[in-house]
């Protein structure tokens, strides 16, 4: 009793239920097929938070499109992210250090058929930070299938980008509005963690 100590929270996840989604930073979206210099803007970004993430403890999951060549998607986006082709690795920049996990999805959103709901509730998580690319599409409808499944959605607008300004702030403004995103800042969002680590104390 009296003693400072981190609350257990039984699962494997970090103490606090958060996990870090690193959505579609794969070559394709980057210097690939689909790519954007807006997407690389946020590399460096991310490299910090997910630094910071893994010193914590705090579980990062990489869901990364991949598709068949006969994908019906491509007739809007042209072929992109074909499974097993480079374009569909995530960037050497930010290449899955060892303990993060990986999804493979076929459609916008993380969720929709693949095991990432499952994953995260393996992991004590109720709090999702999104990350990635692009903030109008994989982001946003990621954001909504983890409103329909009760998790927290926590966006940094500097970890994230669209092809254009207007689909950027337009979708942070939706997922604020709609999902009751918080939208927040890389540094902002690290120190209230820090913050949150450091005073969480724990009854027995
Ligand atoms: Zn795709």
């Amino acid at each position: 009793m009296g003693r400072m100590l981190f609350a257990s929270r039984g699962g494997r996840g970090d103490i606090l239920g958060v996990a870090v989604l690193v959505i579609d930073m794969i070559n394709d979206f980057v210097s690939g097929m689909l790519k954007s210099s807006r997407a690389k803007g946020v590399v460096p970004n991310i490299q910090k938070l997910l630094e910071f993430a893994r010193s914590r403890k705090i579980p990062v999951v990489y869901t990364c499109d991949s598709h068949q060549s006969t994908d019906a998607e491509f007739e809007l986006w042209g072929p992109h992210a074909i499974a097993g082709s480079r374009g569909a690795e995530v960037v050497s920049e930010l290449k899955p250090k060892k303990g993060d996990h990986i999804v493979k999805k076929g459609k916008y959103s993380a969720f929709f058929g693949t095991d990432l709901d499952q994953l995260l509730r393996d992991l004590d998580v109720t709090r999702l930070v999104l990350v990635g690319v692009s903030t109008d599409v994989c982001v946003q409808n990621t954001a909504a299938d983890a409103f329909y499944r009760g998790y927290e959605i926590v966006v940094p607008r500097d970890c994230v980008d669209a092809f254009t300004e207007e689909g950027h702030r337009r979708a942070l403004e939706y997922m604020g509005k709609v999902y009751g995103a918080k939208v927040t800042t890389s540094d902002e969002l690290i120190k209230n963690l820090r913050r949150e680590h450091a005073v969480i104390p724990c009854s027995f």
